[in-house]
C-alpha cells in the first residue's frame, strides 16, 4: 500500500507515525512545502520572547530521524500543487526536482492554515509580520533583536496575539494590542476575560478594544496604524494576528468538497467526499462537540488526534472522531486562562438553553501558603449536563478545566462534578476541590 501525506507538522506527522506503527510494510511519503517538518508551532512566541532559548528545541523531528525511526520518505521543499482524485495522482513542485507526479492508494491532507493578511492600504510593508512557521519566527526574532527596536503593535487579541504581546514585553518592547471585538480571547465570555485584560494593562500593554485597522503607513523608521475610530498608533513593527484561513487553494479543481470558507469537508472517519482521501487539522471542518454544528477549531490537540484517526482508518481500524470541544489554555503574564466546551455566545447562537454558576474558591487549602483565588464559570443545561467551563486565576486553573473537559467528553452532569473524588493534600487542593464546588453550586 502506498500512502501520501501532504503537510509535515501536527496532523501530517501524527498520521505518518501512527500509520507506520500499524503497518510495517506501507510505503509512506510525506510532502512538506517548507524546510521543516514537525516543529513546535505552539512554542514559537516563547522563542521570540527568549523563554525558549535554543532554536533547535523547536525542531521536534527531522526528515532524517523520521526516515531512521519510522522509515518514512520525507520530502521537504516539496509542495503539492494539485490532486487528480480519478487517476489517484498528486502533482508535486520540488525545489530540487522540478515538477513530478506521484501515485497513491490513500492520501492524507494536513496542509494547515495560513495567517490572514487582508487587503488593506499599506499591508505590503516589510514592518508587518505574521507568525505561523519557523521562517516567520526567524524574521520576527531577527527584527526584534535589532538595535533600536523599542515598540510593537499587535493586531488581534486571540491566543497568538496575546502570547506575542506578552513575549514582546518580555523583550523590553512597549506593546499596544488592538482588538476589533469588544473583548480579547473569543473562546471566553466577556465577564471572565476582564481579568486577563487587566493583567495585560498592569504589565504595561496598551489595550485598544472595539477598534479595527483601516490602514498602515510607513513613516520614517516607524509604521503608523490608522484605526476605524480614526485613532492613530505607531511603533517599530506590527504583528498581525487576526486569525487564520485554511491553506486549501491547491484543492480548487480536485473535486474535493470544501466548506464555505475553504475548509475540507470530512466525515467522522476523517474521509473526504472522495474514497481514500482523508483530511485533518486546521484545514478541515469539524463538528462542535456541544452544539453539533459545523465549525473549525485550529488547535494542535485536535489536529494530532485526527491524524491518528485517519491513519487508523487507512490501516483498516474503525476509529471515529466525535467532534471538537475546543479545550484551550493560555498564559497571560502571571495569570492562566483556560476554557472548554461552549461559551454563552455559542449557546445563544445555537439557540440552546443553559444556566451558569460562578465559584471563586482558592486553588489549594487556604491555610497552606500561597493559596490564591481562582474563578470558575460553569455552564450546563436544565438536565444538568455540563456544556462548558471557563477558568481564570494564578494557580491550578489548568487541572480544573482539564477535569471538567473530561466530564464534558463523557457527557457528564453537574452531579458528576459534585461526586468526583479528586486528589487532595493541602499544597494541591482542598477536601472539596474547586471542581466539586462548581458542581455543588450548580446542584
Ligand atoms: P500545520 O501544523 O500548520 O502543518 C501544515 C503544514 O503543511 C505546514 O508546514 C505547511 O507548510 C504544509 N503545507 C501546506 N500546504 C502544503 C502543500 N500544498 N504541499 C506541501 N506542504 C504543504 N495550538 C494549540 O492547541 N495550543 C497552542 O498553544 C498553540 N499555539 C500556537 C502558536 C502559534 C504561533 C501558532 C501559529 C499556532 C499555534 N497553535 C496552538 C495551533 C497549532 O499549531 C495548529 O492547530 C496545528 O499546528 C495544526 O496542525 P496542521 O497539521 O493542521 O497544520
Amino acid at each position: 500500500k502506498k500512502v501520501l501525506i501532504v503537510g509535515g507538522v501536527a496532523g501530517g506527522a501524527s498520521a505518518a507515525a501512527r500509520l507506520r506503527r500499524l503497518d510495517e510494510k506501507a510505503q509512506i511519503i510525506l510532502f512538506e512545502r517548507d524546510d521543516y517538518i514537525s516543529f513546535a508551532n505552539c512554542g514559537l512566541p516563547y522563542y521570540i520572547g527568549e523563554t525558549i532559548k535554543e532554536r533547535e528545541k523547536l525542531l521536534v523531528q527531522t526528515p532524517e530521524a523520521m526516515k531512521a525511526r519510522f522509515n518514512i520518505d520525507v520530502r521537504i521543499n516539496s509542495e503539492v500543487i494539485g490532486i487528480d482524485t480519478e487517476k489517484k495522482l498528486v502533482t508535486v513542485r520540488s525545489k530540487g526536482q522540478g515538477i513530478y507526479e506521484e501515485s497513491y492508494d490513500d492520501l492524507v491532507l494536513s496542509p494547515g492554515a495560513k495567517a490572514l493578511r487582508p487587503n488593506i492600504p499599506g499591508i505590503e510593508s516589510a514592518k508587518i509580520f505574521t507568525l505561523r512557521n519557523i521562517p516567520d519566527t526567524d524574521r520576527i526574532k531577527a527584527y526584534v533583536d535589532h538595535k533600536g527596536i523599542n515598540s510593537a503593535i499587535v493586531i488581534g487579541g486571540g491566543f497568538v496575539g496575546v502570547e506575542m504581546a506578552e513575549n514582546l514585553v518580555e523583550r523590553g518592547l512597549k506593546v499596544t494590542l488592538v482588538e476589533a471585538a469588544p473583548h480579547i480571547l473569543a473562546p471566553f465570555d466577556s465577564d471572565m476575560v476582564v481579568m486577563a485584560e487587566k493583567e495585560l494593562v498592569e504589565n504595561g500593554v496598551g489595550l485598544i478594544l472595539a477598534d479595527g485597522v483601516k490602514a498602515f503607513k510607513e513613516i520614517g523608521s516607524q509604521i503608523e496604524v490608522t484605526l476605524s475610530s480614526t485613532k492613530m498608533v505607531s511603533a517599530d513593527l506590527v504583528i498581525l494576528a487576526i486569525g487564520v484561513a485554511p491553506d486549501t487553494a491547491f484543492l480548487k479543481d480536485s473535486g474535493l468538497k470544501l466548506g464555505p470558507k475553504g475548509h475540507i469537508v470530512v466525515d467522522e472517519r476523517m474521509q473526504t467526499n472522495v474514497k481514500g482521501v482523508y483530511a485533518v487539522g486546521d484545514a478541515i471542518e469539524v463538528v462542535d462537540f456541544i452544539t453539533g454544528e459545523k465549525t473549525a477549531v485550529p488547535l494542535a490537540g485536535p489536529a494530532n488526534k485526527q491524524g491518528r484517526i485517519a491513519a487508523d482508518n487507512i490501516a483498516g481500524l474503525n476509529s471515529i472522531y466525535k467532534g471538537t470541544q475546543g479545550t484551550s489554555i493560555l498564559k497571560v503574564f502571571s495569570l492562566t486562562a483556560a476554557s472548554t466546551g461552549a461559551n454563552e455566545r455559542t449557546l445563544q447562537k445555537a439557540n440552546l438553553p443553559y444556566r451558569v454558576v460562578y465559584v471563586h474558591p482558592v486553588a489549594h487549602a487556604s491555610y497552606y501558603p500561597a493559596a490564591l483565588q481562582l474563578t470558575l464559570k460553569l455552564i450546563f443545561n436544565d438536565q444538568g449536563q455540563v456544556l462548558g467551563a471557563q477558568g481564570i486565576g494564578y494557580d491550578g486553573v489548568d487541572k480544573r478545566i482539564d477535569v471538567i473537559a473530561a466530564v464534558i467528553r463523557l457527557k457528564g452532569t453537574v452531579d458528576d462534578l459534585a461526586e468526583l473524588e479528586l486528589a487532595y493534600a493541602p499544597p494541591f487542593s482542598s477536601a472539596k476541590d474547586p471542581v466539586n464546588m462548581a458542581g455543588f453550586a450548580a446542584q
